[in-house]
Protein backbone atom coordinates (compact mmCIF):
# COMPACT_ATOMS: atom_id res chain seq x y z
CA UNK A 1 0.00 0.00 0.00
CA UNK A 2 1.24 3.43 -0.52
CA UNK A 3 2.13 5.35 2.79
CA UNK A 4 -0.48 7.96 4.11
CA UNK A 5 1.57 11.31 4.25
CA UNK A 6 1.36 12.25 7.53
CA UNK A 7 2.27 15.36 10.11
CA UNK A 8 2.97 15.72 13.59
CA UNK A 9 1.84 19.01 15.29
CA UNK A 10 4.40 20.10 18.15
CA UNK A 11 6.67 18.01 17.16
CA UNK A 12 9.62 19.39 19.31
CA UNK A 13 7.83 19.06 23.06
CA UNK A 14 8.04 15.45 24.65
CA UNK A 15 5.12 13.84 23.10
CA UNK A 16 6.02 15.43 19.67
CA UNK A 17 9.29 13.94 19.90
CA UNK A 18 7.77 10.56 20.71
CA UNK A 19 5.60 10.24 17.47
CA UNK A 20 8.72 11.35 15.43
CA UNK A 21 10.35 8.01 16.65
CA UNK A 22 7.28 5.80 16.62
CA UNK A 23 6.91 7.08 13.17
CA UNK A 24 10.42 6.16 11.83
CA UNK A 25 9.74 3.30 9.51
CA UNK A 26 5.98 3.07 10.10
CA UNK A 27 4.62 0.52 8.04
CA UNK A 28 1.48 2.86 7.02
CA UNK A 29 2.67 6.26 7.66
CA UNK A 30 5.23 8.99 5.75
CA UNK A 31 6.08 12.14 7.49
CA UNK A 32 5.39 14.99 5.48
CA UNK A 33 5.71 17.87 7.82
CA UNK A 34 6.64 19.07 11.42
CA UNK A 35 5.32 22.18 13.33
CA UNK A 36 6.29 24.03 16.19
CA UNK A 37 5.74 27.00 17.76
CA UNK A 38 6.79 30.33 16.12
CA UNK A 39 10.30 30.09 17.54
CA UNK A 40 11.00 27.39 15.19
CA UNK A 41 9.92 29.03 11.96
CA UNK A 42 12.44 28.92 9.02
CA UNK A 43 15.16 26.36 11.08
CA UNK A 44 15.19 23.07 10.73
CA UNK A 45 13.84 20.25 13.26
CA UNK A 46 17.65 19.22 14.35
CA UNK A 47 18.30 22.79 14.79
CA UNK A 48 15.49 23.77 17.06
CA UNK A 49 14.30 20.52 18.69
CA UNK A 50 16.16 19.59 22.32
CA UNK A 51 16.07 15.68 21.59
CA UNK A 52 15.27 14.03 24.75
CA UNK A 53 15.12 10.30 23.92
CA UNK A 54 17.78 7.70 24.25
CA UNK A 55 16.82 6.71 20.88
CA UNK A 56 19.04 8.65 18.04
CA UNK A 57 16.73 11.59 16.38
CA UNK A 58 16.04 9.82 12.43
CA UNK A 59 18.05 11.95 9.71
CA UNK A 60 14.81 12.53 7.80
CA UNK A 61 13.50 14.63 10.80
CA UNK A 62 16.62 16.45 11.42
CA UNK A 63 16.20 17.96 8.15
CA UNK A 64 12.95 18.77 7.99
CA UNK A 65 11.59 22.56 8.31
CA UNK A 66 9.61 23.11 11.29
CA UNK A 67 6.57 24.50 9.77
CA UNK A 68 3.50 26.41 11.14
CA UNK A 69 0.21 24.12 12.11
CA UNK A 70 -1.80 25.79 9.37
CA UNK A 71 -3.48 23.16 6.69
CA UNK A 72 -1.55 25.00 4.12
CA UNK A 73 1.50 24.62 5.46
CA UNK A 74 1.47 20.86 5.86
CA UNK A 75 2.58 19.60 2.49
CA UNK A 76 -0.46 17.59 2.14
CA UNK A 77 -0.61 15.87 4.95
CA UNK A 78 -3.94 13.72 5.07
CA UNK A 79 -3.46 12.43 9.03
CA UNK A 80 -2.04 15.34 11.69
CA UNK A 81 -0.96 13.80 14.89
CA UNK A 82 -1.02 16.25 17.68
CA UNK A 83 0.39 17.00 20.47
CA UNK A 84 -0.38 20.92 20.86
CA UNK A 85 -0.94 21.99 24.18
CA UNK A 86 -4.32 22.15 24.82
CA UNK A 87 -5.15 25.78 24.64
CA UNK A 88 -3.85 26.18 20.74
CA UNK A 89 -5.16 22.65 19.53
CA UNK A 90 -8.60 24.14 20.63
CA UNK A 91 -7.84 26.93 17.71
CA UNK A 92 -5.85 24.60 15.35
CA UNK A 93 -7.84 21.37 15.43
CA UNK A 94 -11.13 22.30 14.06
CA UNK A 95 -9.56 24.11 11.27
CA UNK A 96 -7.16 21.42 10.16
CA UNK A 97 -10.72 19.14 10.49
CA UNK A 98 -13.05 21.37 8.67
CA UNK A 99 -9.82 21.83 5.59
CA UNK A 100 -10.09 18.02 5.45
CA UNK A 101 -7.60 16.82 7.57
CA UNK A 102 -7.91 13.59 10.33
CA UNK A 103 -6.56 14.69 13.43
CA UNK A 104 -5.24 11.77 16.29
CA UNK A 105 -5.05 14.32 19.23
CA UNK A 106 -3.40 13.75 22.52
CA UNK A 107 -4.78 17.19 23.81
CA UNK A 108 -7.50 17.47 26.27
CA UNK A 109 -9.18 20.55 24.37
CA UNK A 110 -11.93 17.81 22.59
CA UNK A 111 -12.30 14.95 24.97
CA UNK A 112 -15.19 15.66 26.28
CA UNK A 113 -17.14 16.44 23.36
CA UNK A 114 -20.02 14.23 22.51
CA UNK A 115 -19.56 14.03 19.11
CA UNK A 116 -15.47 13.41 19.85
CA UNK A 117 -14.29 9.95 20.09
CA UNK A 118 -11.81 9.25 23.15
CA UNK A 119 -10.17 6.36 22.37
CA UNK A 120 -8.51 2.94 23.41
CA UNK A 121 -8.79 0.41 20.33
CA UNK A 122 -8.47 -2.21 23.23
CA UNK A 123 -11.46 -0.77 24.86
CA UNK A 124 -14.18 0.79 23.00
CA UNK A 125 -13.21 0.64 19.23
CA UNK A 126 -16.63 1.40 18.62
CA UNK A 127 -16.64 4.63 19.86
CA UNK A 128 -14.64 5.59 16.38
CA UNK A 129 -17.92 5.51 14.61
CA UNK A 130 -18.81 9.13 16.67
CA UNK A 131 -16.70 10.22 13.94
CA UNK A 132 -19.61 10.17 11.59
CA UNK A 133 -21.76 12.28 13.70
CA UNK A 134 -18.98 14.76 14.19
CA UNK A 135 -18.28 15.25 10.65
CA UNK A 136 -22.58 15.39 9.81
CA UNK A 137 -22.86 17.73 12.57
CA UNK A 138 -19.82 20.02 12.05
CA UNK A 139 -19.66 20.02 8.31
CA UNK A 140 -16.21 18.87 8.14
CA UNK A 141 -14.46 16.87 5.69
CA UNK A 142 -11.90 15.74 8.41
CA UNK A 143 -12.32 14.86 11.91
CA UNK A 144 -11.12 14.32 15.76
CA UNK A 145 -10.67 11.51 17.71
CA UNK A 146 -8.64 11.68 20.95
CA UNK A 147 -6.91 9.25 22.91
CA UNK A 148 -7.07 9.65 27.13
CA UNK A 149 -5.23 11.42 29.51
CA UNK A 150 -1.69 9.81 30.34
CA UNK A 151 -2.78 8.33 33.95
CA UNK A 152 -6.63 7.37 32.54
CA UNK A 153 -4.94 4.76 29.95
CA UNK A 154 -3.70 1.84 31.17
CA UNK A 155 -6.07 2.27 34.18
CA UNK A 156 -8.45 2.19 31.89
CA UNK A 157 -6.95 -1.05 30.32
CA UNK A 158 -7.40 -2.89 33.18
CA UNK A 159 -10.66 -1.41 34.04
CA UNK A 160 -12.31 -2.96 31.07
CA UNK A 161 -10.97 -6.47 31.79
CA UNK A 162 -12.74 -6.61 35.10
CA UNK A 163 -15.78 -4.61 34.27
CA UNK A 164 -16.58 -7.22 30.99
CA UNK A 165 -16.24 -10.32 33.83
CA UNK A 166 -17.80 -8.69 37.28
CA UNK A 167 -19.01 -5.53 36.62
CA UNK A 168 -17.87 -1.98 38.25
CA UNK A 169 -19.12 -0.20 40.89
CA UNK A 170 -16.37 2.33 42.25
CA UNK A 171 -12.88 2.66 41.89
CA UNK A 172 -10.21 4.60 44.43
CA UNK A 173 -7.11 5.23 42.51
CA UNK A 174 -4.20 6.95 43.61
CA UNK A 175 -1.68 8.00 41.09
CA UNK A 176 2.49 8.19 41.15
CA UNK A 177 3.45 10.25 37.81
CA UNK A 178 6.26 10.78 36.08
CA UNK A 179 8.09 13.89 34.87
CA UNK A 180 7.61 13.49 31.12
CA UNK A 181 4.17 13.45 32.02
CA UNK A 182 4.08 17.04 32.84
CA UNK A 183 6.22 17.75 28.97
CA UNK A 184 9.49 19.59 29.18
CA UNK A 185 11.19 21.10 31.25
CA UNK A 186 8.27 20.40 32.88
CA UNK A 187 8.61 20.13 37.00
CA UNK A 188 11.61 22.91 38.27
CA UNK A 189 14.29 20.02 39.50
CA UNK A 190 14.31 22.23 42.92
CA UNK A 191 10.34 20.96 43.17
CA UNK A 192 10.90 17.76 42.41
CA UNK A 193 14.24 16.20 43.47
CA UNK A 194 13.87 14.52 47.18
CA UNK A 195 10.42 15.02 46.90
CA UNK A 196 6.68 14.21 45.68
CA UNK A 197 4.18 16.88 44.43
CA UNK A 198 0.69 15.63 46.01
CA UNK A 199 -1.21 17.68 43.08
CA UNK A 200 -1.12 18.11 38.86
CA UNK A 201 -4.03 20.70 37.95
CA UNK A 202 -6.97 19.35 36.42
CA UNK A 203 -5.66 15.59 36.28
CA UNK A 204 -7.99 14.56 38.97
CA UNK A 205 -11.09 15.58 37.16
CA UNK A 206 -9.68 13.68 34.27
CA UNK A 207 -9.16 10.84 35.79
CA UNK A 208 -12.42 10.56 37.35
CA UNK A 209 -14.35 11.44 34.24
CA UNK A 210 -12.21 9.97 30.73
CA UNK A 211 -12.51 6.23 31.89
CA UNK A 212 -16.23 6.59 32.50
CA UNK A 213 -16.43 7.63 28.57
CA UNK A 214 -14.59 4.83 27.25
CA UNK A 215 -16.41 2.17 29.64
CA UNK A 216 -19.66 3.73 28.24
CA UNK A 217 -22.45 2.61 25.68
CA UNK A 218 -22.57 4.27 22.27
CA UNK A 219 -25.88 4.32 21.72
CA UNK A 220 -27.19 6.17 18.56
CA UNK A 221 -25.15 9.13 18.26
CA UNK A 222 -24.26 9.70 21.87
CA UNK A 223 -22.09 7.40 24.58
CA UNK A 224 -23.45 7.12 27.95
CA UNK A 225 -21.31 7.52 30.64
CA UNK A 226 -20.33 4.62 32.71
CA UNK A 227 -21.81 4.37 35.99
CA UNK A 228 -18.86 3.42 38.43
CA UNK A 229 -17.72 5.79 40.67
CA UNK A 230 -13.95 7.23 40.71
CA UNK A 231 -12.16 8.68 43.23
CA UNK A 232 -8.70 9.60 42.35
CA UNK A 233 -5.73 11.28 43.63
CA UNK A 234 -2.64 12.05 41.66
CA UNK A 235 1.39 12.84 42.53
CA UNK A 236 4.14 13.72 40.92
CA UNK A 237 7.16 11.30 41.13
CA UNK A 238 10.93 11.53 40.61
CA UNK A 239 10.50 8.61 37.84
CA UNK A 240 11.02 10.06 34.35
CA UNK A 241 8.61 7.26 32.61
CA UNK A 242 5.89 5.38 33.09
CA UNK A 243 2.93 6.17 35.22
CA UNK A 244 2.03 3.80 38.35
CA UNK A 245 -1.58 3.57 39.49
CA UNK A 246 -3.24 1.75 42.92
CA UNK A 247 -6.76 0.31 41.96
CA UNK A 248 -9.02 -0.31 44.47
CA UNK A 249 -12.19 -1.49 43.25
CA UNK A 250 -15.53 -2.25 44.27
CA UNK A 251 -16.97 -4.87 41.63
CA UNK A 252 -20.44 -5.87 41.25
CA UNK A 253 -20.11 -9.43 41.20
CA UNK A 254 -17.62 -10.84 43.77
CA UNK A 255 -14.31 -12.23 42.36
CA UNK A 256 -11.53 -13.38 44.15
CA UNK A 257 -7.69 -11.88 42.66
CA UNK A 258 -7.07 -15.14 42.08
CA UNK A 259 -10.07 -15.09 39.06
CA UNK A 260 -9.08 -11.67 38.71
CA UNK A 261 -5.47 -11.79 37.52
CA UNK A 262 -6.75 -14.74 35.28
CA UNK A 263 -9.14 -12.39 33.46
CA UNK A 264 -6.82 -9.78 33.11
CA UNK A 265 -4.09 -11.61 31.80
CA UNK A 266 -6.63 -13.32 28.88
CA UNK A 267 -7.98 -9.82 28.38
CA UNK A 268 -7.46 -9.68 24.47
CA UNK A 269 -8.42 -6.93 21.72
CA UNK A 270 -10.82 -7.19 19.47
CA UNK A 271 -9.42 -9.02 16.58
CA UNK A 272 -9.09 -5.69 13.85
CA UNK A 273 -7.28 -3.92 16.42
CA UNK A 274 -4.53 -7.24 17.93
CA UNK A 275 -3.49 -6.91 13.78
CA UNK A 276 -2.59 -3.33 13.68
CA UNK A 277 0.93 -2.73 13.45
CA UNK A 278 1.20 -0.69 17.37
CA UNK A 279 -1.24 -3.16 18.91
CA UNK A 280 0.12 -3.68 22.25
CA UNK A 281 1.16 -7.57 22.57
CA UNK A 282 0.28 -8.59 24.84
CA UNK A 283 -2.27 -5.99 26.27
CA UNK A 284 -1.85 -6.68 29.64
CA UNK A 285 1.01 -8.46 31.40
CA UNK A 286 0.26 -9.52 34.80
CA UNK A 287 3.04 -9.69 37.07
CA UNK A 288 3.25 -12.33 40.14
CA UNK A 289 5.77 -10.99 41.73
CA UNK A 290 5.53 -8.95 45.58
CA UNK A 291 6.78 -5.66 44.15
CA UNK A 292 6.06 -5.29 40.62
CA UNK A 293 5.36 -3.49 38.50
CA UNK A 294 8.11 -0.81 39.04
CA UNK A 295 8.48 2.16 36.57
CA UNK A 296 12.14 1.41 35.59
CA UNK A 297 11.90 -2.68 34.82
CA UNK A 298 8.95 -2.29 33.49
CA UNK A 299 7.53 0.30 31.66
CA UNK A 300 8.89 -0.75 27.58
CA UNK A 301 7.27 -3.90 28.40
CA UNK A 302 5.52 -4.59 24.93
CA UNK A 303 7.94 -2.17 23.16
CA UNK A 304 5.97 0.29 25.95
CA UNK A 305 2.24 -0.52 25.01
CA UNK A 306 1.78 -3.09 27.68
CA UNK A 307 0.08 -2.40 30.85
CA UNK A 308 1.49 -4.05 33.26
CA UNK A 309 -0.59 -5.41 36.43
CA UNK A 310 0.91 -6.74 39.97
CA UNK A 311 -0.28 -7.18 43.32
CA UNK A 312 -3.63 -8.33 43.14
CA UNK A 313 -5.08 -8.67 46.67
CA UNK A 314 -8.33 -8.18 48.13
CA UNK A 315 -9.27 -5.66 50.05
CA UNK A 316 -11.11 -5.13 53.36
CA UNK A 317 -13.17 -2.40 52.53
CA UNK A 318 -13.97 -2.88 48.84
CA UNK A 319 -13.35 -6.12 46.40
CA UNK A 320 -9.96 -5.62 44.99
CA UNK A 321 -6.58 -4.18 44.94
CA UNK A 322 -3.93 -3.72 42.11
CA UNK A 323 -1.21 -1.51 41.07
CA UNK A 324 -1.50 -0.01 37.17
CA UNK A 325 1.66 0.96 35.53
CA UNK A 326 1.23 2.14 32.01
CA UNK A 327 4.39 4.18 29.97
CA UNK A 328 2.61 7.42 29.33
CA UNK A 329 4.52 8.76 26.31
CA UNK A 330 4.09 5.47 24.59
CA UNK A 331 0.71 3.95 25.87
CA UNK A 332 -0.60 6.98 26.74
CA UNK A 333 0.55 9.41 24.30
CA UNK A 334 2.17 9.15 20.97
CA UNK A 335 1.98 5.12 20.68
CA UNK A 336 -1.87 4.98 21.96
CA UNK A 337 -2.56 8.10 19.40
CA UNK A 338 -0.76 6.13 16.65
CA UNK A 339 -2.80 2.71 17.06
CA UNK A 340 -6.00 5.27 17.20
CA UNK A 341 -4.86 6.02 13.49
CA UNK A 342 -4.31 2.59 12.76
CA UNK A 343 -7.68 1.82 13.80
CA UNK A 344 -9.41 4.59 12.20
CA UNK A 345 -7.65 4.10 8.70
CA UNK A 346 -8.59 -0.06 9.22
CA UNK A 347 -12.33 1.51 9.88
CA UNK A 348 -12.48 3.14 6.65
CA UNK A 349 -12.44 7.03 8.25
CA UNK A 350 -9.24 7.70 6.07
CA UNK A 351 -11.07 7.00 2.67
P1 LIG B 1 5.66 19.91 25.91
O1 LIG B 1 6.82 19.03 26.07
O2 LIG B 1 5.54 21.12 26.73
O3 LIG B 1 5.54 20.30 24.38
C1 LIG B 1 4.62 21.21 23.87
C2 LIG B 1 5.10 21.63 22.51
O4 LIG B 1 4.07 22.41 21.89
C3 LIG B 1 6.36 22.49 22.53
O5 LIG B 1 7.38 21.73 21.94
C4 LIG B 1 5.98 23.70 21.67
O6 LIG B 1 6.87 23.94 20.61
C5 LIG B 1 4.73 23.25 20.97
N1 LIG B 1 3.85 24.34 20.58
C6 LIG B 1 3.37 25.34 21.33
N2 LIG B 1 2.58 26.13 20.56
C7 LIG B 1 2.60 25.62 19.31
C8 LIG B 1 2.00 26.00 18.07
N3 LIG B 1 1.23 27.07 17.98
N4 LIG B 1 2.24 25.23 16.98
C9 LIG B 1 3.02 24.16 17.06
N5 LIG B 1 3.62 23.75 18.20
C10 LIG B 1 3.41 24.49 19.32
O7 LIG B 1 4.27 19.09 26.16
P2 LIG B 1 3.95 17.52 25.94
O8 LIG B 1 4.16 16.77 27.18
O9 LIG B 1 4.62 17.07 24.69
O10 LIG B 1 2.38 17.55 25.74
C11 LIG B 1 1.78 17.85 24.49
C12 LIG B 1 0.28 17.60 24.57
O11 LIG B 1 0.04 16.22 24.83
C13 LIG B 1 -0.42 18.38 25.68
O12 LIG B 1 -1.72 18.73 25.24
C14 LIG B 1 -0.50 17.35 26.81
O13 LIG B 1 -1.54 17.61 27.72
C15 LIG B 1 -0.74 16.07 26.02
N6 LIG B 1 -0.33 14.82 26.66
C16 LIG B 1 0.92 14.69 27.20
C17 LIG B 1 1.29 13.46 27.76
C18 LIG B 1 2.66 13.21 28.36
O14 LIG B 1 2.89 12.12 28.92
N7 LIG B 1 3.60 14.15 28.27
C19 LIG B 1 0.40 12.40 27.76
C20 LIG B 1 -0.85 12.56 27.19
C21 LIG B 1 -1.20 13.78 26.64
P3 LIG B 1 8.24 24.78 20.64
O15 LIG B 1 9.24 23.83 21.23
O16 LIG B 1 8.48 25.04 19.22
O17 LIG B 1 8.01 26.00 21.45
Amino acid sequence: MNKIPVAVLAATGSVGQRFVQLLDHHPWFEVVALTGSERGHGKTYGEVCRWLLAEPMPDWAGKMPVLPSEAASLNGARLAFSALPADTARQVEPALAQAGICVCSNASAFRREPDVPLLIPEVNPEHARLVEVQRKRRGWSGWIATNPNCTSTGMTIALKALQDAFGLKRVFAVSMQALSGAGYPGVASLDIADNVVPFIGGEEEKVEWEPRKMLGKLEGEEVHLAEIGISAHTNRVAVTDGHLVCLTVELAQRATPEQAATVLAAFQAPPPVAELPSAARPVIQVREEENRPQPRLDRMTGRGMTTVVGRLRSDPLFDLRLVVLSHNTIRGAAGGSLLNAELMVRAGYLS
